[in-house]
């Protein structure tokens, strides 16, 4: 059976695969021209690499906004593993900030998103390991699956897939995009997508090497079979050059640091033909990308191309008829193409025609079983006749309007149509698709096909009006969203999502019992709905005992909370187990937390992990009562060693300038704390003063100063009491052999002795920027290496000065720490004891 051809697919391809939101940078006459001459265009491209940030920016915007061409950027990976410059989201979160930082930076350089099932497991050095964990087969059916139903005219691979891409992932991505672009032609590859896409040949598969060095830019310029493009080129209808948008771009992967220039200026770029016929001028040589190419299409040309000359900013609405015309023959037409570019000439219809269309929600809101009311507006700014004919809204559950709909809107005053939806009881959470069902090793578990390669939720429900303008009918899309005033911003949007009526947060995600001791423990409680009553029951694992295994809670209104306490006692011996709690509220069972991530950049994204704790039984000494903690660019650190029994005080500006820093045993410097913090760099002299008074000093790791991307490594100036200069180096294998080089060295005995066994169970990786060099007064504790890497001693270094103690320590203490990991909390509190105890 042949669905692909069936109109019904190709409308359901339409509304995955189109972006949720117009950009909202543009509007007026710029936004009319754009979609005028996007109209007439019909070619595609798609960019691949493996990374958040791995796109060329400038290229994307070049080609979307200055070739008017349909483009993608897929990401192999959501970019969860690498390190949070905002905040001190990790993992599944980071992941969620990381894909609208690319929908943030899409809707500025006008090409879409997409994803496949692989997940960014870290720094790795070899394409060979990143196949191990993703599976070959697995990553490459994603990229087929996306250049199926993407239809791309030209690939365009932003690695080599040799180990001049460095990141073994980048290469990855270079080799799964070629053999994507032969395989996606291929029926017999991947056969079971064929129910719903067909075969696809991209016509050229080229090349965009980075040429960020001298030798590298040399090396591309010796290349054969390359063209040039200059994205640096003026776009008077913009008032930019691509490459300026790509600055603006680029500069929203900010949890990545990515603040970028808005260059000005010719800014080249090349791309190099591997498959396909060579490029000898341009990207789309011997490629027809207008109208001609699809059978009967050339009156559709004829008549977009007419409307576009004949436009005049001054008078849209003169344009639409036109418009109309081109409507009329496109609709005869068959072929894939052709909903895409009717969904795109409705919206321009309506941009043209001056209506404003909107639909929003009452709440961001609704828990399985209750109502939202939606309101969908339609505003008629310019004077041609329009009617609304209907409203249908489309999603979760059906939705129902008393309004009225025809008669010609009146000029300038807005209509709204009221629409009240009833949520089913058993309505799912609006879990991020990718997170619904437990992962599988490195790669997330998606059982819909249809999801693979969506970048976020479809909204929960769309607005599709049926519009009469003059006598030709439309029909436009709008998501349903919520709309708000925050005072410092604006009006904001955000999705509308289904949530529980309550939800449960245990007080840390791991819980360590350092002794044989009972510990309390809080589980928080708090409503979503109005009058949230009911019980809350608490699951252990055998051999730890709890205080009492249920409790009640009565919340009056939503965003109240409470918090239900017990007393946990865990076993004498060593274990683990997972903490588990499950509320029943109305004839709700809930198991889930929910984490809202909300930065200004973004939309408010919301997920909901489960409402259970890691516990974890070792014996951990401390001999450090109160620790200051210098928090850099975000981390847990500081709650994990609360649970040692350490009293932690973050550090302000005031404390390291003026305050009285001996009442510590240990100060800790967080993730990146010197690259984020000027008060620190100017108070690295009292930091030393404090150590020769018989202090402990922690530093975790820091980027090397104006480290680009691609090497290069420099001494922050003043970071111990001695030289020492950051590097590049890392250890990515988590379970990397671990060997002690002072075995005499008291950090390795007091007041825990430290064995091979606190190395098992890490996660992630052991630790990155290592120091590369260092004065020899610091002694190097372990010597730890990716397998097949030579030696490393910089990853921890220790040195008297005065009567105290510093240490330099880049092992990923803020990942294993909040994740329980007990040789991890035995290790790092010898280093916070070192003070007293030497
Ligand atoms: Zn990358």
């Amino acid at each position: 059976m042949d669905f692909a051809r069936t109109p019904i697919l190709a409308v359901l391809c339409v509304a995955c695969l189109t972006p949720a939101f117009g950009q909202r940078e543009l509007s007026g006459s710029a936004q009319e021209r754009l979609a005028l001459d996007r109209l007439n265009v019909v070619g595609s491209v798609l960019m691949i690499a493996a990374h958040p940030d791995d796109e060329n920016t400038a290229l994307l915007a070049y080609l979307a906004r200055g070739r008017k061409v349909r483009t993608g950027y897929l990401s192999l990976t959501r970019g969860e593993g690498g390190q949070n410059l905002i905040g001190a989201e990790q993992g599944d979160e980071l992941g969620i900030i990381r894909t609208q930082e690319l929908l943030a930076a899409r809707r500025i350089d006008g090409a879409e998103q997409f994803f496949t099932r692989a997940i960014d497991f870290g720094f790795t050095k070899t394409p060979q390991e990143a196949f191990e964990k993703w599976g070959h087969e697995k990553i490459l059916a994603d990229v087929v699956w996306i250049v199926r139903r993407f239809r791309p005219d030209v690939i365009i691979l932003r690695f080599s897939g040799t180990p001049r891409d460095g990141h073994g992932q980048h290469q990855a991505s270079a080799i799964l995009g070629r053999e994507a672009f032969s395989a996606a032609a291929d029926p017999k590859r991947f056969p079971e997508q064929l129910q719903w896409v067909q075969p696809w040949q991209a016509t050229r598969l080229m090349w965009n090497p980075g040429a960020f060095t001298k030798e590298q830019r040399e090396e591309v310029e010796k290349m054969p079979n390359k063209i040039v493009v200059d994205p640096g080129d003026y776009d008077p209808v913009l008032g930019h050059s691509y490459a300026e948008i790509a600055g603006m771009s680029r500069s929203m992967h900010r949890s990545q640091g990515m603040g970028a220039a808005e260059r000005k200026g010719s800014a080249k770029d090349f791309l190099v033909t591997q498959a396909g016929p060579v490029a000898t001028r341009d990207i789309f040589d011997g490629i027809d990308i207008s109208w001609n190419r699809i059978a009967g299409g050339a009156p559709v040309g004829a008549a977009l191309a007419e409307a576009a000359k004949n436009f005049d900013s001054e008078n849209p609405t003169r344009t639409v008829p036109l418009l109309i015309k081109a409507q009329k023959s496109m609709s005869s037409l068959h072929d894939p193409m052709v909903p895409l570019k009717e969904h795109e000439l409705n919206d321009a219809l309506a941009l043209l025609s001056g209506l404003w269309l909107d639909a929003a929600s009452d709440k961001f809101a609704v828990t399985p079983g209750g109502s939202l009311k939606l309101d969908a507006t339609a505003l008629n700014r310019e004077h041609l006749a329009v009617q609304v004919a209907s409203i249908e809204i489309r999603g979760i559950s059906p939705a129902s309007t008393k309004d009225k709909f025809g008669g010609v809107l009146p000029f300038n005053e807005p209509r709204v149509f009221a629409f009240t939806t009833n949520v089913s009881e058993r309505q799912p959470l609006s879990q991020p698709y990718w997170l619904a069902e437990p992962k599988i090793g490195d790669t997330y578990t998606i059982p819909n096909q249809l999801d693979v390669g969506l970048p976020e939720n479809p909204p929960l429900y769309e607005a599709h009006f049926h519009l009469k303008i003059e006598s030709d009918e439309i029909e436009v899309v709008r998501p349903v969203a919520y709309r708000y005033i925050e005072r410092a911003q604006g009006e904001l949007t955000r999705p509308v999502v289904v949530e529980p009526p309550v939800a449960l947060q245990w007080s840390q995600s791991a819980i360590l019992f350092p002794n044989r001791s009972a510990r309390t423990i809080q589980l928080q409680v708090r409503a979503n709905v109005p009058k949230a009553t009911g019980k809350v029951q608490i699951e252990t694992p055998l051999g730890w005992r709890i205080s009492a295994d249920a409790g009640d809670f009565h919340l009056a209104a939503p965003g109240e909370q409470s918090e239900l306490s017990f007393d946990l006692t865990p076993p004498s011996n060593d274990a683990q187990g997972a903490l588990k709690a499950t509320a029943r509220e109305n004839n709700q069972t809930v198991a889930v937390s929910m984490e809202t991530i909300n930065y200004p950049h973004i939309p408010v994204q919301v997920l909901f992990p489960p409402a259970a704790a890691k516990l974890v039984r070792a014996d951990v000494r401390l001999a450090a009562k109160n620790i200051g903690y210098i928090m850099g660019a975000g981390d847990e650190v500081p709650q994990a060693l609360q649970q040692l029994g350490a009293d932690v005080t973050l550090l302000g500006s005031d404390d390291l300038a003026t305050g009285n820093l001996g009442r510590f045993d240990a100060i800790v410097t967080g993730v990146r704390a010197y690259n984020v913090r000027a008060d620190l760099r100017a108070n690295e002299g009292r930091l030393l003063d404090y150590i020769n008074n018989g202090g402990a000093v922690v530093v975790q790791y820091n980027v090397a100063d104006g480290q680009n991307p691609f090497g290069g490594e420099t001494t922050l100036s003043n970071i111990g009491p001695y030289p020492l200069t950051v590097g590049r180096e890392r250890v990515t294998v988590e379970e990397a052999p671990v060997e002690f080089l002072h075995t005499d060295s008291p950090l390795l005995h007091r007041p825990n002795e430290i064995t091979a066994r606190d190395f098992q169970g890490w996660i992630q990786e052991r630790g990155l920027y290592f120091a590369s060099k260092w004065d020899p007064h610091y002694q190097p504790l372990f010597e730890t290496h990716d397998p097949g890497e030579k030696p490393q001693e910089g990853s921890n270094l220790y040195a008297r000065y005065g009567k105290g103690m510093y240490i330099f320590t880049a092992f990923s203490w803020f990942r294993e720490l909040p994740a329980g990991v007990p040789g991890a909390f035995r290790i790092f509190a010898n280093f916070l004891s070192s003070g007293k105890e030497q």
